[in-house]
Order: C-alpha cells, then sequence, then structure tokens
C-alpha cells in the first residue's frame, strides 16, 4: 500500500461507492479535508457522504460556500460541513462559531489550505481532480490518512481490495 489509496469518480455509482468506504472509515470526532480545484467534486462528493449516513437520500445538501458552515443533526453525530474558500482570514472562524459546532461532530472541510491552522495533523485527506486524459467529467479522487488515520485507511483499502476480488 503505497500510503494513496486512488478512485475513480467516472460516474454516480463510483462516487456512492467511495461514499459508502469513507462512511464505514470515519466517526464522530474526525475530520476530512477535501481538497482540489473549482468544480473538482468536493461538494458532490460531500452531498453523497452526508445522504449516507443521515440515511436519507432525498436531504438537501447545498454548497456551504456562502454560509461557511453548515451543520446537520440528522444521523448518529452531528456532520459540519464547511467551505474555506470565501474566508477572509483564518481567524474569522472563531467569530463564526467554528469551536462549539465541530464538537463531538464528523467534520468535512472545503478548501481546507485557508485556514490550516484549525485543521488537526490526524486526519484524512482527499483531493479530487478532474482526469483530462480520461474524457471532460473524468474525476479522480486520492486519498491519503495521516497520523492514526494512516493506518485505517489501509485497513480499509485491504477490505476494498478484498472484496472487489472475491
Ligand atoms: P467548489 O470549489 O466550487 O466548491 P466543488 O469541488 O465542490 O467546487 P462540485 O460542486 O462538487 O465541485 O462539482 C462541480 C460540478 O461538477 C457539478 O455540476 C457536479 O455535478 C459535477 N461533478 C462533480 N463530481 C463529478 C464527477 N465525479 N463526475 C462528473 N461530474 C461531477
Ligand atoms: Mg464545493
Amino acid at each position: 500500500f503505497d500510503k494513496v489509496w486512488r478512485r475513480e469518480l467516472s460516474s454516480e455509482a463510483e462516487i456512492a461507492a467511495l461514499a459508502v468506504d469513507v462512511a464505514a472509515l470515519v466517526r464522530a470526532g474526525d475530520v476530512v479535508a477535501l481538497s482540489g480545484g473549482l468544480g473538482a467534486g468536493k461538494t458532490t462528493f460531500a452531498r453523497a457522504l452526508i445522504r449516507l449516513l443521515a440515511g436519507d437520500s432525498d436531504l438537501e445538501v447545498p454548497s456551504p460556500t456562502f454560509v461557511l458552515i453548515q451543520t446537520y443533526e440528522t444521523g448518529d453525530y452531528p456532520i459540519v460541513h464547511a467551505d474555506f474558500y470565501r474566508l477572509q482570514k483564518p481567524g474569522e472562524l472563531l467569530e463564526l462559531g467554528w469551536e462549539e459546532a465541530c464538537e463531538g461532530a464528523l467534520v468535512l472541510v472545503e478548501w481546507p489550505g485557508r485556514a490550516e491552522a484549525f485543521l488537526p495533523d490526524d486526519r484524512l485527506d482527499i483531493d479530487f481532480a478532474l482526469d483530462q486524459e480520461c474524457g471532460p467529467s473524468h474525476r479522480i479522487a486520492r486519498l491519503t490518512g495521516s497520523g492514526a488515520f494512516a493506518a485505517r485507511v489501509a485497513k480499509a483499502k485491504a477490505v476494498h481490495d478484498i472484496l472487489e476480488t472475491s
């Protein structure tokens, strides 16, 4: 296992399959950083994951671009879906009640680089990208676990590989 788990996202089914694998990997208190350029697929993936964890395929999950922090209380634990793109400065998060919102929650953050200091070193990073070689709508995701997450990502990949070959 070379530390980065690469997943194709060329169909709705593949986005859902990744959401299922990530849903099994995360729990309350975890941070998942979703990076990649504009339109790379961060919100689309977060929406799939939140709907899965909420057990509600119709749940409205808008992009948090303007509210910056959106909290969902529908599942077993709260989910925070944040987008740091429009932050003026990292400290603005404190005024927005970031620390209180994140308590006991699963935290999903788009554009994490804009307030890196507010995110833990132990986390799951998912980097989204368009794969131009394979056509205009072909996306890929690269998963990397840091700190305590490294072993969890390795195990999830191993389980995925076993299921795929059996
Ligand atoms: P932003 O940086 O603006 O927040 P984003 O990374 O959150 O962008 P999305 O809003 O998820 O991007 O996706 C942008 C567009 O790309 C949407 O129209 C969405 O339907 C489409 N899209 C996202 N993921 C995929 C995918 N895997 N395959 C095809 N289209 C996708
Ligand atoms: Mg987005």
